[in-house]
């Protein structure tokens, strides 16, 4: 089998981006282009890596700030659990009431941190953006990129939280869709 032409490699600058709707509310009006950096990041055994591709998308001025806002991801989500369980911890520790002695052993821990968790999950539940906006976040965001050795990306997967604007792009984009190196889907 020969190795994969670069040939096959999506070309960035091909990219068409509808600019008649805001990507995150769907706005058609105060438009103006604002360079998205969209980044992925790898977890390895020692350290990682990270890739930023950044794409010019049209946001109106209510949601220009979402532009380079990354979402927490799990990793995130777990670091804030755990600031949290340290937090409460103090707090049972120093409290009047002995809650350790009602709690014996790695009860106590364990159940500090179920609270802690279950705060974090209700906090990031809770935290929705108010329609039309449809992410507090990055509307667009690079869900998955194959890339080669060499450094050619040869397959991009985009995330939209804006329905109607994905359709538009999907259709602006038929062609390296259909190509199979640049494929979107439907996020929150
Ligand atoms: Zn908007």
């Amino acid at each position: 089998m020969q190795p994969s032409s670069t040939s096959d490699s999506i070309d960035i600058d091909a990219i068409r981006i509808p600019d008649d709707a805001c990507c995150n509310c769907g706005r058609q009006n105060d438009l103006s282009i604002v360079p998205t950096p969209l980044k992925k990041t790898r977890f390895m055994l020692l350290g990682g890596s990270e890739l930023t591709v950044t794409l010019g998308f049209p946001y109106c001025s209510g949601c220009e700030k979402t532009a380079p806002k990354h979402a927490i991801g799990a990793f995130g989500k777990l670091l804030i659990a755990f600031v949290l369980f340290w937090i409460l911890m103090f707090g049972v520790i120093f409290m009047p009431f002995n809650l350790a002695a009602v709690l014996p052993g790695a009860m106590l821990p364990l159940a500090v941190f179920s609270v802690a968790l279950v705060v974090t999950v209700g906090y990031f539940r809770l935290r929705q953006p108010k329609p039309p906006k449809t992410s507090l976040d990055q509307p667009v965001m690079l869900r998955s990129v194959k890339q080669l050795f060499g450094g050619d990306i040869v397959g991009l997967r985009l995330g939209f939280s804006n329905t109607s604007y994905k359709r538009s792009f999907d259709e602006a984009n038929q062609l390296q869709i259909a190509s199979g190196v640049l494929s979107t889907e439907q996020v929150g």
